[in-house]
């Protein structure tokens, strides 16, 4: 992305921040327009549902806002505290949207898995495993105080491979067994799994 390209909205000659859908944008029009879908959204979802829209340019915004989001709140240096709290905000709102949104299959699967997180100051990881998995992200046994809207690390014990994933939410279960849901932030098929052909066999 070169720092000299202006944003698309009319009348707007800030610098390009990142690009949303195809539209290169500034930051504040980023962040207003997140917004602007993020309610739009949430409207449909209390009237007529959000099956009356496509799943699938559904995901791909949350997809997309949250990578977005989340690498401005990472790389930005000169952002402010309401900048860095509105594009938490749109994180977690979109992580909220995409729970609401009928999403591909769960299957329930037993991965060993170890979680890391590299919190300043209160780093951990955990070898645990999965519940279920789902080709959005897992279910997944956590004894460790994660929060939601944190950022972690997944590697699969049995083939290496390393995924980023951020806290969705958190289900505390008796026997203090917590288990914590976890979406990848931006991912392939990291379980490995044919969800064609599970999807189909539903
Ligand atoms: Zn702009």
């Amino acid at each position: 992305m070169t720092g000299l390209q202006k944003c698309k909205i009319g009348g707007c000659d800030q610098e390009v921040a990142t690009s949303l859908e195809g539209e290169a944008l500034c930051r504040q029009h980023f962040i207003s327009t997140c917004y602007m879908r993020l309610d739009w959204y949430d409207e449909l979802r209390k009237g007529p549902g959000l099956h009356t829209t496509n799943p699938e340019t559904v995901r791909r915004f949350i997809h997309e806002c949250t990578r977005a989001a989340d690498e401005m709140e990472h790389t930005v240096e000169d952002l402010d505290n309401l900048d860095r709290a509105k594009l938490l905000h749109i994180i977690l709102s979109a992580s909220e949207l995409g729970r609401h949104l009928r999403r591909s299959p769960r299957k329930t699967a037993t991965i060993a898995v170890r979680l890391s997180s590299e919190r300043l100051g209160s780093a951990w990881q955990e070898d645990t495993e999965t519940v279920q998995v789902s080709r959005y992200g897992a279910l997944v046994r956590c004894k460790h105080a994660a929060k939601a809207g944190e950022t972690l690390s997944v590697v699969r014990a049995d083939t290496g491979e390393k995924v980023t994933a951020r806290v969705a939410w958190l289900r505390p279960q008796p026997n203090d067994d917590i288990r914590i849901g976890v979406e990848f932030v931006s991912c392939e098929n990291f379980w490995g799994l044919d969800w064609g052909a599970i999807e189909e066999a539903r």
